[in-house]
């Protein structure tokens, strides 16, 4: 058998490795970007999961676009937005539909690094070249972008403005104004992906980047991080010509999402509790944060160094010149999993990195004094 070119340079994503190493006993997993099971939002829905045998119709085939309340209820959700909205398998599937549907092998793509490594392959197997974008605590490298707009056809420009995988930045009111700005001036599609919008532990949303660059970006939400990761649902919304040609994409991906997970997030999204439950996400993880938080600087001090982060899951821990993929390789050693920041580039542009991403969500507070301890010995 003779596999396809792009197919062959997909690399392994040293994320899904390491989580199996993680489920070994004994082992304590920061790797993962897990919500925790025990916030999960399951007693809002068992009503409506006991319901769905009752409605026959909920098991026959459905929409390409999507199941016609949740749709609708995402429309409520944005008001002041006219774009339509795509039901996707999480907003893992709106990647793959928006390189099919935009990208020729040899486009480029810019896309700040260290990156979701998700999004770098989807846009890999349509043969496209990225081109990476450095950020720092205070934003994506905005002379660079402009440099590439200006020198190279740049096709899309992915972003996660906010608490941002692996780094938790988050771009500030200027950033997005300016990078709104730059995307118009040069005619560059956006693509803002937004799983971890809603997980900001206090203070004021910023405004989506689509809200000002309307045009041409195309937004990426997910209900993985708020509900369930394992009912695969997301969304995407843009301009209606591109989510027209989306949905025919998808159409002849898979025909349409379940009907049953998406009547259950549809469901939890207009449960009267649901605004509850997200401040209970925010608080829980804020809490958890600040325990690792506190415990890193306590057992670690000096060895270590990270930028306090507002919301998300992760925390991004430089290592201070020591090799983020040898501590995570001793670490695993020590039974405990970490991602290394390594992980979080292109293979063949893979720098030394010194860092490892840290998983604040799923991790049990009471394990966190010992992962702390292992991640010492590792160091
Ligand atoms: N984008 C980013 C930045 C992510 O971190 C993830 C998953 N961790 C996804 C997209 C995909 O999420 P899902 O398909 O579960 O919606």
């Amino acid at each position: 058998m003779k596999f396809s070119t792009h197919a062959q340079s997909l690399q392994a994503s040293y994320i899904r490795e390491i989580l199996s190493a993680a489920s070994q006993p004994e082992m304590i997993s920061m790797a993962g970007g897990l919500p925790a099971a025990s916030l999960l939002p399951v007693e809002l829905v068992r009503v409506a999961c006991a319901s769905l045998a009752d409605n026959r119709q909920l098991f026959q085939y459905g929409n390409s676009r999507g199941y016609q309340p949740l749709l609708e209820t995402l429309e409520r959700w944005q008001p002041e937005s006219t774009q339509p909205w795509l039901i996707c398998n999480g907003s893992q599937q709106a990647l793959d539909l928006i390189a099919r549907a935009l990208l020729e092998p040899g486009d480029h793509v810019v896309a700040e690094v260290p990156a979701y490594l998700g999004a770098l392959q989807a846009f890999q197997l349509s043969g496209a070249a990225l081109l990476p974008l450095l950020s720092s605590a205070a934003g994506p490298d905005l002379n660079q972008l402009e440099h590439y707009f200006k020198t190279t056809a740049v096709k899309l420009f992915y972003a996660v403005p906010d608490f941002h995988n692996p780094t938790g930045r988050v771009w500030s009111a200027e950033t997005r104004i300016a990078v709104a700005g730059l995307c118009r001036h040069y005619g560059v599609t956006l693509i803002e992906d937004s799983p971890y919008r809603q997980l900001r532990f206090s203070g004021a949303q910023l405004s989506t980047v689509s809200e000002l660059y309307p045009e041409q970006t195309i937004r990426l939400i997910s209900f993985s991080k708020t509900g369930f990761p394992g009912l695969r649902v997301g969304a995407m919304s843009g301009p209606a010509e591109f989510i027209a040609l989306a949905e025919r994409i998808k159409q002849a991906t898979d025909l349409h999402t379940g009907i049953p997970q998406q009547v259950i997030i549809d469901r939890l999204l207009n449960h009267p509790e649901y605004p509850k439950h997200l401040v209970q996400l925010r608080q829980g993880y804020h809490s958890r944060y600040q325990h690792l938080s506190a415990e890193l600087h306590r057992q670690l001090g000096a060895q270590i160094e990270f930028d306090p982060v507002e919301g998300g899951m992760f925390i991004w821990l430089s290592l201070k010149g020591k090799s983020g993929a040898q501590v995570a390789a001793r670490a695993l050693a020590h039974k405990l999993a970490v991602v290394p920041g390594s992980a979080f580039y292109e293979q063949e542009a893979a720098p030394e990195d010194c860092h490892i991403r840290l998983n604040f969500s799923n991790t049990d507070t009471t394990l966190v004094e010992e992962a702390i301890t292992r991640l010492a010995k590792s160091l």
